[in-house]
C-alpha cells in the first residue's frame, strides 16, 4: 500500500531492509526513488532528528556517478526518512553470498568503481567510515564493464556521520564493522580519509578470497587482529594485485594509498586479470578443528540448540548471547587499552573462541603454526567489555551530551580540523 512521507514523496512497495529501517521504492516530483525510513524508535529520538537535520546540506551534496545520491532529508511527524536515487539492483553482499568468491578482474572492476566515489567523498571533505559489501549496490541496469562487472555504487554515507556526534564517540567509542575497522581507529585515532582505503582493501580481498583476512570470532578478537596480525597470502594472486591490497593494508595509515591513486592502479591491472577465474583458496579453518586449546573448554561456546554453526560475522558477542552479526555496523565499541591489544590479561572473563571462528585469513597451511601462536596469545585476554549495540539502536544507547558537535562537512580527510 502507498504510503506518504513528507509532502513530496510516496513509498510503494518494500525494497530491503537494513538495521536502520526499511528501504522503500518510491516516487517523488522527479521520478523513482529509493526512500530509507528509518526505524521508529531512531526516528523518535530528538538528538538524532537534530543531528539529521543539522547534517542535511553535507549529505546532499556529494554528487558522483559512483555514490548513491542522497537528494532528501524528510522529518514527518514520526517518519524520519532519506530520500535516494534508486539503484535497480542489488548489494555486493548478496552477491558475494551467491558466487562466495569473484573472478579477479570482476573484483578489481568493482573495487576500482568504489575507489572512484571515495575519491569524489574524499575530496569533499567526506570520510565513508563504513565501506562494506553491503554499502555497495550494483547496478544491474548500468552497462556490463570488465569481468562482467556492473557499476558499483558506494552507499550509506552520511550514516557514521550521524552517528558520530564527537561527544558520543571521542575518547573511548568507535564506530564501524569489525571486519572492515583500519588498526588506527582501533586504536583510537581520529578517522582520516585513509580508512576508508583500508577498508576497501579489506573488501577487495573479500572479493578475492571469499573472506575477510582479519574477521571471524568475537568483534574483541577481530579488532586485536587489525592492529597485531599481519595478512595471509592468497595463493594463486598475481603479485601485483597483491602488492596493492598489501600497500593498502598497511597498518600506517601514511602507507596506504590515496583513492584516486588506487582506482588508477587497480584499473591498470585489468588486462592482465581477463579470463583469469576465481582463485581456488580454501576456506580458514575452524578453530574448533585443530585447535585443542584448553582455554576453549573453560568456556567452550556452544551454538544454541537448533542454531545453525556459527559463520564468520555471525557469532554472539558475548557467551549465551543472542547471534550478533560482525557486519552490522557496530556504533559503541570501547577502544581497547593497549595492553589488552597485546593480548595481555586484566583478570577479567575470558571471551573463548566461538567453536565455528575461523582463522584470519589464514590459508591451511598457515594454521598449525597459527594455532600454537594463538595459545600463547589468549584471546580471553581482550574482554573490552565490548558493547558492540548490533546496528544503529545503539545510537541511542550512547546518549553523552552534544555541547561540542562540529559542525556539518567539516570531518576533513587529512584530518585538518576534525581532531576531537
Ligand atoms: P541499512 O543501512 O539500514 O542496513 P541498507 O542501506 O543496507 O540498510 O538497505 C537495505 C536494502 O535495501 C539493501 O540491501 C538494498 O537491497 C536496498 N537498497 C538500499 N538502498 C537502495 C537504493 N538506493 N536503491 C535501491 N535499493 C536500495
Amino acid at each position: 500500500m502507498a504510503r506518504k512521507i513528507g509532502s513530496r514523496y510516496t513509498a510503494h512497495q518494500v525494497l530491503g531492509r537494513g538495521s536502520a529501517g526499511t528501504v522503500w521504492l518510491g516516487e517523488g516530483p522527479e521520478g523513482p526513488v529509493a526512500i530509507k525510513l528509518l526505524r521508529e524508535d531512531l526516528a523518535s529520538d530528538q538528538e538524532l532528528v537534530g543531528r539529521f537535520v543539522q547534517e542535511r546540506t553535507a549529505l546532499l551534496s556529494l554528487s558522483h556517478p559512483r555514490v548513491v545520491g542522497v537528494r532528501d532529508l524528510v522529518v514527518d511527524g514520526n517518519d524520519l526518512a532519506l530520500v535516494m536515487d534508486l539503484v535497480r539492483g542489488t548489494d555486493l553482499r548478496t552477491r558475494l553470498d551467491r558466487d562466495r568468491r569473484l573472478a579477479p578482474e570482476t573484483a578489481v572492476a568493482i573495487a576500482a568503481d568504489v575507489a572512484d566515489g571515495l575519491t569524489a567523498a574524499h575530496s569533499a571533505g567526506i570520510v565513508h567510515r563504513d565501506v562494506k559489501p553491503e554499502n555497495v549496490l550494483l547496478d544491474v541496469q548500468g552497462p556490463v564493464g570488465p569481468g562482467g562487472a556492473h557499476p558499483a555504487l558506494l552507499t550509506d554515507f552520511g550514516i557514521a556521520r550521524l552517528v558520530d556526534a564527537p561527544s558520543r564517540t571521542r575518547a573511548t567509542k568507535i564506530i564501524g564493522t569489525p571486519d572492515y575497522l583500519a588498526p588506527e581507529i582501533v586504536e583510537g585515532l581520529p578517522p582520516r580519509a585513509s580508512v576508508d582505503i583500508y577498508a576497501l582493501a579489506t573488501v577487495l580481498y573479500e572479493l578475492l578470497a571469499g573472506f575477510t583476512p582479519f574477521g571471524g570470532g568475537y568483534p574483541g578478537a577481530i579488532l586485536r587482529r587489525h592492529v597485531t596480525e599481519t595478512v595471509a597470502p592468497l595463493p594463486g594472486i598475481p603479485d601485483e594485485l597483491w602488492q596493492l591490497l598489501v600497500q593498502c593494508l598497511a597498518k600506517s595509515p601514511a602507507s596506504r594509498l590515496r583513492a584516486a591513486e588506487l582506482a588508477g592502479r587497480l584499473r591498470e591491472l585489468l588486462p592482465d586479470l581477463a579470463g583469469m577465474p576465481p582463485l581456488d583458496v580454501d576456506e580458514p579453518d575452524s578453530g574448533a578443528e585443530d585447535d585443542p586449546d584448553p582455554v576453549h573448554d573453560e568456556q567452550p561456546h556452544r551454538p544454541q540448540e537448533g542454531a545453525e554453526t556459527p559463520r564468520r560475522g555471525a557469532v554472539p558477542l558475548v557467551h549465551g548471547a543472542a547471534r550478533d552479526s560482525n557486519r552490522d555496523t557496530h556504533t559503541s565499541m570501547r577502544v581497547p587499552s593497549a595492553d589488552e591489544l597485546a593480548g595481555g590479561a586484566h583478570g577479567t572473563a575470558r571471551f573463548p573462541r566461538a567453536a565455528g571462528e575461523r582463522r584470519p585469513g589464514s590459508a591451511r597451511s598457515r594454521a598449525a603454526s597459527e594455532a600454537v601462536r594463538r595459545r600463547r596469545i589468549r584471546l580471553g585476554a581482550v574482554a573490552l567489555g565490548l558493547v558492540a549495540a548490533a546496528g544503529l539502536g545503539g545510537w541511542l544507547a550512547a546518549g553523552e551530551d552534544e555541547g561540542d558537535a562540529k559542525p556539518p562537512g567539516v570531518e576533513r580527510p587529512d584530518g585538518a580540523s576534525s581532531a576531537p
